[in-house]
């Protein structure tokens, strides 16, 4: 059983995106990557990940698990990471839980810019999901499945 610490906030809030090349790999930390410096979005927290939570009007209760360490995609994730973040999706899982009572959950990567990628520090998407949102039923795959997503030729 992981012990997961609640660490206060640090003040340092989110500003930037990293930049950090997509050569350059698994670094510990990147002083200009948001998520190496997650300041008061931090929740949880055990040896190795995070868990951030940022106010979110329509995705209420959504966070995101990352390593400690500055790792560019899920693909750099050290075995270690892997159980941790695993860990601490229990955790989270059971927080959300006992705080909202979805009725299910999306868990994603997006890994790359073309996947939507938006700062190059692996995130785990965490996105609790209810039966009376107007998408209830439609999937992560969902809108990448429409025709207009085909690829040419
Ligand atoms: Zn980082």
């Amino acid at each position: 059983m992981t012990t997961t610490t609640i660490i206060p906030p640090t003040g340092a809030r989110r500003s930037s995106i990293c930049s950090i090349s997509s050569t350059e790999r698994a670094v510990d930390n990147d002083p200009h990557c948001p998520l190496c410096n997650p300041g008061d979005t931090l929740v949880l927290a055990n040896e190795h990940c995070l868990y951030l939570q940022e106010p979110h009007a329509v995705l209420v209760g959504s966070g995101i698990i990352v390593p400690r360490k500055h790792r560019p995609s899920a693909f750099d994730l050290t075995p270690a990471e892997w159980a941790a973040t695993y860990d601490l999706l229990q955790e989270v899982r059971a927080k959300l839980l006992r705080e909202s009572q979805p009725e299910g959950f999306n868990l994603g990567w997006n890994i790359g810019s073309t996947a939507g990628q938006e700062i190059d520090h692996a995130q785990l998407h965490v996105i609790p999901r209810y039966a009376d949102e107007p998408y209830a039923g439609k999937g992560i795959r969902h809108w990448l499945k429409q025709p207009e997503n085909k690829r040419p030729g």
